[in-house]
């Protein structure tokens, strides 16, 4: 999903108001603790000096300064013991003077190593879906329209099919979980692959999980920035490889090179071996994935994803004939 600079920011603010008010807190239960136990106070500026104690060692010892380290380490935890023990034996929790953040994987910074957080992400799609509940935008299933579809194609009861698609597609996605199976929706042009799968990907973060749709194309760009380092990009691939749920739509609309080959391989597989869904959508049958991609994607394509073929005329062009 693209993301809005406003939504960004907002959700900035959430995480960055979590670590204030982690830090104040702290700050509190700190003078309680200094005015019950002023022996903490005296503790706590012998542990601020142990940053000079270390400089001076660095700078007056020419070779091997370990041992001074470890004695300067050992000191400090010696302290940090001494603390919870008053802490304790004042009726205080040992961590009573520990900084409690929200989230411990980045300290509520929102990003670890220059990349956004889970719970960034987290608040970023919970905005996201308080927005859509307040614009109050339809259920994405209820604009899809099975009267595009006729009753025969050719030989093909094309009408039945496509009913049985979407109902199933939705209960897809009102009963998705981490053990739902993974889906290859194909079938030509304007037919309808994008309008499901996005209607499966909101409605699955509707319920308060983390999707990432992207097109092939966006997706093989983003991930062909991130390896040269181009930029950063707004899904990274550890989230690419373990959001709860991944929508590649229209694969085989990109530019098909050997790195793409490779890293649609190492999504399909590594989310398959983490048992975390995916959909794709594509223009091509399973035969056409087979000779366009390895043999290896192709497998894993064929042997452990269910299969849904669209069948119908481009809707775009009906629309267009007024039909
Ligand atoms: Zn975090």
């Amino acid at each position: 999903m693209k993301y809005s600079i406003e939504l960004l920011k907002q959700a900035g603010e959430i995480v960055s108001g979590r670590r204030k008010s982690a830090i104040s807190i702290f700050e509190e239960n700190k003078k309680i603790a200094y005015d019950k136990i002023p022996e903490l106070k005296e503790i706590d500026s012998e542990l601020s000096l142990s940053g000079s104690m270390i400089s001076r060692e660095v700078l007056s010892h020419k070779g091997d300064f370990t041992t001074s380290l470890n004695k300067i380490k050992e000191r400090n935890n010696a302290l940090i013991e001494r603390k919870k023990d008053l802490l304790s034996q004042n009726g205080f929790s040992k961590d009573f003077l520990d900084i409690n953040y929200a989230c411990k994987k980045c300290n509520d910074s929102g990003f670890v190593d220059a990349m956004p957080c889970e719970c960034l992400i987290e608040v970023i799609n919970s905005l996201e879906r308080e927005k859509e509940i307040c614009s109050g935008e339809p259920n994405p299933f209820d604009t899809f329209d099975l009267k595009y579809y006729p009753e025969m194609l050719g030989n093909i009861p094309c009408h039945d099919i496509m009913q049985s698609i979407f109902e199933n597609c939705k209960q897809y996605s009102e009963e998705f979980s981490h053990s739902s199976p993974n889906l290859l929706l194909f079938g030509g042009t304007g037919i309808g692959k994008t309008h499901i799968s996005l209607a499966i990907a909101k409605t699955v973060q509707r319920k308060g999980f983390n999707v990432v749709y992207m097109s092939a194309p966006d997706l093989f760009t983003s991930l062909e920035k991130q390896r040269f380092n181009q930029e950063k990009s707004e899904q990274s691939i550890e989230n690419i490889l373990s959001c709860d749920l991944l929508v590649i739509d229209d694969l085989g609309a990109e530019f098909t090179t050997s790195f793409t080959i490779s890293a649609l391989y190492n999504i399909v597989n590594t989310r398959i071996l983490e048992e975390k869904p995916t959909i794709i959508t594509a223009n091509l049958t399973p035969s056409e994935i087979s000779q366009r991609y390895s043999d290896r994607i192709a497998s894993r394509l064929l042997g452990c994803y269910e299969h849904l073929r669209f069948c119908g005329n481009d809707i775009r062009i009906l629309k267009k004939k007024g039909l």
